[in-house]
């Protein structure tokens, strides 16, 4: 039977009603079954609900062709366990959608995590219960249930966005977002397809069907800079070669700021020769993943005029690879530099539009007006579809926050707390929402880094927290209202030198289909100091017994917290 912790046992005598669950988990994407694996290592009486039929998050849904990673496949999957990265053999060093999820099932499968997730549990408010420390949710399906502490992995591009365009219900072919791409095959041979949309999703799906349609007319608002994948198999010995170098890769991993193998190029920018720059660029140029972008100077992501010659390289590569030189010139992003969005990493996708069956519309000059019953209207004509792709992106880092209700102390909204954009206490809780612990919340490190990387650092750091906890038996945690302003003036400080904090992307929160989203209103969702950093931060609270959170034992906190702030002092 399993041990009751220090703080179960501490319920019973002072009687305070036992949750449901000591914890419960929303999302059993990456996150959420790295999650499951270490409180069930634990022991802990732990929950996974998902709204989706089955675990595996953004791999569950985003099925469309040309999914993949755009992290090298063997530093994506998880660390945690020797006999895992014995086993799995990476059959592509870009893999794609079908094997990762098979893979993610394969790691439920193998730790036996599927008894503690509920799928088709869709959670539609969470309310913070102060009398008794805990948290009530409420499913879709009015069911209740409670835990005491909260862990959102909820993904930070899971609620997708669509235009909003009159006449979409109209359309009387077949049309979806790529999100939810049917999970049955769709018959392209032959038809008319449409895509919306160029970001990283539309680059890669837009490159995958172009030679299996009759005919693809991609809508292109503003382009990416976008660069090869270089994608190619991995045998069994050079698998097995990957495999004896996992520690290696992991720690290379571990220092690098995007957490990637690729370690920035650190002579200045300045300092070596335009042949020497130009050098470096042809060989990132031809290097798999995002070498371009990583392995690059430091310079082109603070520094206007660096930033500036890099693009015009980019830009000369497109202008080589598509042959009409009009539509070269209207692939190339005008209105920000290389790399200050997020690179989209594309496998022949210049190429596509050298094809008969191919051609852009540029809707910054011809905007899309409506949806008709037979296609798209734009400001100059109709066009007819069978098939129509909305690649439009997400309601990206909060959307899955503000899609619950979430209410904190004193019946606080977390929606119209983040109204304007989160702000948090290390990326990983929240003042005002106790006991919700986030491992890769808004402003933290995932986000900005090699996400699994970032999501395990997240869920160790969260799972020796509530070790903490239990150990002294705490019900009660929550960061304190100044370490939180602390945290996110930092945040906000790091975008202040960076090219990005311009761009229209969601690292700045921007989605043209959210009324709030709008350019120009920027919400500081990254952390932008890098994974060494951030660690180094996040264990520095750790080792001062985790400063800026209050800890208390009862349900109530005291009502003046310690002054540091430290837990123990509170008890
Ligand atoms: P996105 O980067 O936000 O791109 C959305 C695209 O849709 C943009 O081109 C946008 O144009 C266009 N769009 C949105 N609303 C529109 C409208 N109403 N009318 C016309 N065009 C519209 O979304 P995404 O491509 O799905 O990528 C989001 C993120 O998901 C990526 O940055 C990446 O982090 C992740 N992702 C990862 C992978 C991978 O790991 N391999 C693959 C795909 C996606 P504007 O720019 O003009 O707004």
């Amino acid at each position: 039977m399993r041990k009751q912790t220090r703080m179960e046992q501490e319920q019973i005598m002072i009687g305070n009603p036992a949750p449901d669950y000591e914890v419960i988990v929303i999302g059993a994407g990456v996150a959420g079954i790295y999650q499951i694996k270490r409180l069930a290592d634990l022991g802990i009486k732990a929950t996974v609900l998902d709204a989706a039929p089955d675990l595996g998050g953004t791999w569950y849904w985003n099925r469309y062709p040309g999914a993949r990673f755009d992290s090298e496949s063997y530093t994506y999957g998880y660390s945690f366990s020797k006999e895992l990265l014995g086993e799995w053999h990476w059959k592509e060093r870009f893999s794609g959608q079908p094997e990762n999820l098979r893979y993610l099932n394969h790691v439920a499968d193998k730790f036996d995590l599927r008894k503690h997730m509920q799928f088709n549990c869709k959670v539609e408010a969470a309310h913070f219960d102060e009398t008794d420390s805990l948290w009530r949710l409420r499913t879709e399906d009015g069911r209740e249930l409670t835990g005491r502490f909260l862990i959102m992995a909820t993904g930070l591009l899971s609620i997708p966005t669509l235009p909003r365009l009159e006449g979409m219900d109209s359309f009387k072919g077949r049309s979806f977002h790529t999100f939810y791409w049917p999970h049955e095959p769709v018959e392209l041979a032959g038809k008319k397809v449409a895509v919306i949309g160029t970001g990283a999703t539309g680059i890669q799906v837009i490159a995958e069907i172009a030679d299996k349609v009759g005919d693809l007319t991609v809508f292109q608002r503003r382009p990416n800079w976008s660069a090869p994948l270089n994608n190619g198999p991995i045998s069994e010995a050079e698998m097995a070669e990957l495999r004896a170098r996992y520690d290696e890769i992991f720690a290379t991993c571990a220092r690098t700021p995007g957490g990637f193998e690729h370690e920035p190029d650190r002579r200045g920018f300045w300092q070596v020769s335009r042949e020497e720059r130009v050098a470096l660029w042809d060989r990132l140029y031809e290097h798999p993943g995002f070498a371009i972008w990583l392995r690059n100077f430091r310079e082109i992501f603070m520094d206007d005029a660096a930033n500036a010659e890099f693009s015009a390289y980019i830009a000369d590569r497109i202008r080589r690879r598509v042959k009409d030189p009009a539509i070269a010139e209207k692939l190339i992003p005008r209105d920000h530099g290389f790399g200050v969005q997020r690179v989209p990493m594309e496998t022949r996708y210049f190429e596509v539009y050298n094809r008969d069956n191919a051609r852009l519309v540029d809707i910054s000059e011809t905007p899309l007006v409506r949806v008709t019953e037979s296609g798209l209207r734009t400001t100059e004509r109709d066009y007819d579809f069978d098939i129509i792709v909305y690649a439009t992106g997400f309601d990206a880092i909060t959307g899955a926050f503000d899609h619950i209700d979430i209410q904190g102390v004193g019946g606080e909204k977390l929606r119209d707390k983040w109204k304007d954009g989160p702000s948090t206490y290390l990326g990983m809780f929240i003042h005002g929402f106790p006991n919700l612990l986030m491992p890769a919340g808004p402003q933290s490190g995932s986000a900005s880094t090699n996400y699994p990387r970032g999501i395990e650092t997240g869920v160790n750091w969260c799972t020796d927290f509530l070790e903490h906890v239990w150990e002294r038996g705490y019900m009660r945690a929550e960061a304190t209202a100044e370490a939180e302003q602390r945290w996110t003036d930092h945040v906000i400080q790091m975008y202040s030198v960076m090219l990005m904090r311009k761009a229209k992307s969601w690292f700045t929160g921007y989605n043209s289909n959210i009324p709030g989203h709008e350019h120009g209103r920027t919400r500081y969702f990254v952390y932008n100091g890098g994974a060494p950093k951030y660690v180094s931060r996040i264990s520095d609270v750790a080792a001062k017994g985790y400063e800026g959170i209050v800890l208390t034992s009862g349900s109530t906190p005291p009502a003046t917290p310690s002054v540091t702030g430290i837990a123990g002092v509170a008890r």
